[in-house]
């Protein structure tokens, strides 16, 4: 949920505006942004959003943003590309004014000067940001790694920088994600001799899952293709979508009659092709889960295949994944993932090395650690204590809302302002959900609950007995009665037309259970009680 405000005067620039998914815990919460009641209170005052990539992180609560606030958004053509997806999503596109910058071009905002500088990350089109104001320079990284080999050989701006530096830098705000990892991250190109390995052996179809906005990782597999005689499939609604934005745009170079079409894929040769699958983190609606457990209508995974994640596992997304992976060995494909050496996955975050070299190159009077966890930041912090005998005076590390002041007399901690997170129900602007325990009290107490338990044979897949479901605090005894009777007939609907695999797959059933009766009863009741699927496995 990355956003910062930037004051000076009468006059707030906004940087990057981010959206989180929400944790487990947050049931039926699908996206979690920031409280942006702060820049609501001085409406007025606020002159625009900058955003420095398209990584969700950074843009995901645009929508949100500019519903409440009608500002100006800049950023380059890959990230305002997508986040016209995400607007499309809450028919906002007409109403948002977005306005195309690119690398090395300048623009004045009230007292505000701004740069964006090229940087190397695991997206392509990512910027920093030089922002000069009447008090000095202040200089944010965004997300960034120094990749001195950038795949698309658009090289990290070094000099300019640098020449930043040289004149002085009054502040420095910069990545802190991999400050814990000693050295230098690897190239992007690191990741080639890996997938070359895989494309020689693999002696059946590919299957490669990456993050759809991996842009960089994408023309590697695309190049190798083309190499090695294999036509690319592109599976998954993301998939699909990051690839054309990305080639429209000219970021992805894909020779014509390389793309099969995707009702063509499970019938052309499985030695000659390799499929580009989204849902890296087993998120169970993604097309990679999908395929996992055999109910995806353009590809079926077979005994020889090679599955791939060429991802990181997101701490937390263990058990999702790793379940999803055992279906594929269940299903007889070789399963790459994790790291390895040479590595099938490199981080977009750079190591602590690189840190140091921005920090020497960009040498701040006052430096800020963002982006990452507050032990992170702490470390960040102490990266750069040999410079406080150069230009460093004071580093700050913040939590979440709090505030720097800076003035003709130097830099000073400000009062904190409100934040929070702001939790949103199926991605609707209007589904604003205050707190997840208001929430969850809120629902009980108007709609109250709805309780599905089914058994489910570990072993067959198959239901045993019939499914019980039970509600309080819904509707009426009466009312009750046939409503429940007809919920079990949709909860045995839900498991006819599921594959047996799904079905020996209990976060899968939850899901789909929970999203079939919430569709069934908000249609009979237009009420929304708290379903929670329990799933015995016997
Ligand atoms: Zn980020
Ligand atoms: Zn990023």
């Amino acid at each position: 949920m990355n956003s910062l405000a930037l004051e000076y005067g009468d006059d707030i620039l906004v940087i990057d505006a981010g959206m989180m998914f929400p944790e487990a815990e947050l049931l039926g919460v699908d996206v979690v942004v920031p409280d942006f009641s702060y820049l609501k209170e001085n409406r007025e005052r606020v002159r625009a959003l900058v955003l420095t990539h398209g990584h969700e992180d950074h843009i995901g609560a645009v929508p949100f943003l500019i519903s409440e606030l009608d500002i100006p958004v800049y950023g380059t053509a890959f990230t305002l590309a997508l986040v016209e997806r995400r607007l499309d999503e809450h028919a906002l596109t007409d109403k948002a004014r977005l306005n195309e910058v690119k690398a090395g071009e300048r623009l004045e905002i009230g007292p505000f000067g701004i740069e964006f500088i090229n940087v190397t990350h695991s997206i392509v089109s990512a910027v920093a940001l030089a922002i000069t104001t009447p008090l000095g320079v202040v200089i944010h990284t965004g997300d960034f790694k120094v990749d001195p080999t950038p795949t698309d050989n658009l090289l990290f701006d070094l000099h300019t920088l640098a020449e930043y530096g040289k004149h002085g830098v009054l502040l420095l705000l910069s990545d802190s994600t991999n400050v814990e990892v000693p050295g230098y991250s690897q190239s992007e190109r690191a990741v080639r001799p890996k997938l070359e390995e895989l494309f020689m052996r693999a002696e059946r179809r590919l299957i490669i899952s990456c993050f759809s906005s991996s842009i960089h990782r994408l023309q590697q597999i695309i190049d190798l293709a083309g190499e090695y005689g294999r036509k690319v499939g592109l599976i998954g609604r993301s998939m699909l979508s990051a690839t054309e934005i990305a080639h429209s745009l000219g970021h992805l170079d894909i020779p014509n009659g390389l793309l099969l079409r995707p009702q063509d894929i499970q019938d052309y040769d499985p030695k000659k092709t390799v499929c580009l699958v989204s849902g890296t983190q087993g998120e169970p609606m993604s097309a990679l889960s999908r395929v996992a457990v055999d109910n995806h209508k353009h590809l079926s995974v077979r005994k020889g295949d090679t599955v791939v994640l060429s991802s990181r596992i997101i701490p937390g997304n263990e058990k999702p994944i790793f379940r999803m992976l055992n279906h594929f060995a269940r299903r007889g494909a070789d399963v790459i993932y994790g790291s390895s050496n040479p590595p099938i996955h490199v981080s977009g975050h750079a190591y602590s090395e690189e840190l140091k070299l921005i920090l020497n190159l960009v040498k701040p009077k006052y430096f800020i650690p963002v982006h990452g966890e507050y032990r992170q930041l702490a470390k960040h912090a102490k990266l750069a204590e040999h410079l406080h005998s150069h230009t460093l005076r004071e580093t700050f590390v913040m939590d979440t809302g709090d505030t720097v002041v800076i003035d003709d007399k130097g830099a000073r901690r400000g009062e904190r302002i409100a934040v929070g997170r702001v939790c949103i129900d199926s991605g609707s602007l209007d589904d604003v959900v205050e707190d997840i325990v208001i929430r969850d009290r809120r629902a009980l107490s108007e709609d109250g609950f709805v309780l599905p338990i089914l058994a489910i044979n570990k072993t067959t897949g198959k239901l045993e007995g019939v499914p019980e479901v039970v509600s309080r605090g819904f509707v009426s005894a009466e009312e009750a009665t046939r409503l429940m009777a007809e919920s079990r007939q949709v909860v045995i609907k839900t498991l006819e037309s599921s594959s047996a695999e799904e079905r020996t797959d209990w976060g899968v059933m939850q899901e789909k259970v929970r999203a079939d009766l919430k569709r069934f009863l908000n249609k009979q009741t237009s009420r929304r009680p708290l379903i929670m699927p329990v799933v015995l496995e016997v």
